[in-house]
């Protein structure tokens, strides 16, 4: 099998790697992928593949139907890639940079676009191969907003109902024809705050008429670091930071109000409500120790994304035929980025593969960097892998 699935990777790698330039020269923002989702249609239409457009936006989701006999009741997959780019301004200086500035695709989604076309115009041919379907989830705004979530809710996980989820990211801080495939948690859950303290405005030189908002976020910031390490267990993960804070006007004003901006990172949902109690005890204990009152606004982002180990097992099986066992990577730490297709890991079995890209490990590739680049060429492996993983699964 995976001779054939590799001649066809070979047969379609031109077209794929064109159209991963043509996704890199033209970069859209999350929710607004609205020539990238008008490329993918006109290359399944091109290939006979039957899909729908205009899911969540600008998500298409294509099917292929099997046509092998079986005696089982028929199963179903989910190959997943997203779509959208970054508001980063290109420096990358490959030939295919960016053509619109301000916005490059810097996190690897026009490989993930590209890729998983390739890999539907493969198993368009290896029909006879399997029963069964497979869908194709062409995703929007994975960067932001989440559109994995508003997917599911309108129905790709159902008609027929999916089995299994699979999906890969090409990787930077992996060296390239190498594949991490972990079981359990591999990427972090995320949550994110806004919190307002409010107190009351006044002269600088007579602080004990005024309640100073200042302080009280300089407060806040200093006591959340004792949130992971005095109340998280010490073998739990989890990252609270704060990325922003703003308030006051100058050198001898007291400040009235001041704004903060957090993100928060967790493992397991044991650790998400720990933290984020945690959060809300020291913004009110900070307002009433200073006698001021507080706003937060607390948003429950992604969920963590673990693998099964049946979903891991099935993605290991898979590209240990592609790259050989000395390249699969089974043991790993989790990554405390997040990633919207966890909602989908939520919701089935599956699992969630990295496949390196970068030319030596020692020199990893920064993703949302204005430098990141990478060779097409590795998006041989991904269409390879996804395809086995979705023939291993319907085979198994
Ligand atoms: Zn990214
Ligand atoms: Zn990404």
């Amino acid at each position: 099998m995976l001779l054939k699935v590799q001649k066809l990777s070979e047969k379609y790698y031109p077209q794929i790697a064109n159209l991963r330039e043509h996704f890199h020269q033209f970069p859209e923002l999350s929710f607004e992928e609205f020539q990238t989702s008008q490329k993918v249609c006109e290359v399944l239409e091109n290939a006979g593949i039957s899909y729908k457009k205009g899911i969540a936006k600008t998500g298409v989701l294509a099917e292929i139907y099997g046509t092998k006999k079986s005696d089982e009741k028929p199963k179903c997959v989910l190959l997943r890639g997203d779509m959208d780019a970054l508001p980063v301004h290109e420096e990358s200086g490959v030939s295919f940079a960016s053509k619109i500035a301000g916005k490059m695709h810097a996190c690897g989604h026009d490989g993930h676009t590209a890729g998983l076309l390739g890999t539907a115009l493969i198993l368009n041919e290896l029909k006879d191969e399997f029963s069964g379907c497979v869908k194709f989830m062409f995703q929007p705004a994975e960067e932001n907003y989440g559109g994995a979530k508003p997917m599911i809710e309108e129905g790709v996980l159902e008609n027929p109902y999916v089995d299994a989820v699979f999906g890969c990211h090409l990787w930077g801080l992996m060296q390239e024809n190498t594949a991490q495939i972990i079981t359990g948690a591999m990427m972090a859950g995320v949550d994110s705050f806004d919190l307002k303290f409010i107190g009351r405005g006044g002269h600088g030189a007579h602080p004990h008429t005024t309640i100073d908002a200042v302080l009280m976020a300089a407060r806040f910031v200093t006591n959340i670091q004792s949130i992971v390490s005095r109340r998280l267990k010490p073998v739990s993960a989890g990252v609270i930071s704060v990325g922003s804070v703003q308030a006051g006007s100058s050198y001898n004003i007291i400040a009235q109000e001041a704004f903060l901006k957090g993100t928060v990172r967790f493992l397991d949902d044991e650790s998400q409500a720990i933290l984020q109690k945690g959060i809300e005890d020291v913004a009110k204990a900070v307002a009433l120790e200073f006698g001021g009152e507080y706003e937060l606004d607390y948003h429950r982002e992604y969920p963590p994304l673990i693998n099964d180990e049946f979903g891991a097992k099935i993605a290991q099986k898979a590209f240990l035929q592609v790259l050989g066992e000395k390249n699969i990577i089974t043991k790993a730490e989790a990554d405390m980025g997040a990633e919207d297709f966890a909602f989908l890991t939520r919701a089935r079995k599956g699992a969630y593969v990295f496949v390196g890209i970068a030319k030596d490990k020692n020199k990893p590739v920064l993703h949302h960097s204005p430098n990141f680049a990478w060779e097409s060429e590795n998006l041989k492996v991904l269409m390879q892998g996804e395809a086995m993983m979705a023939l291993e699964f319907l085979n198994s």
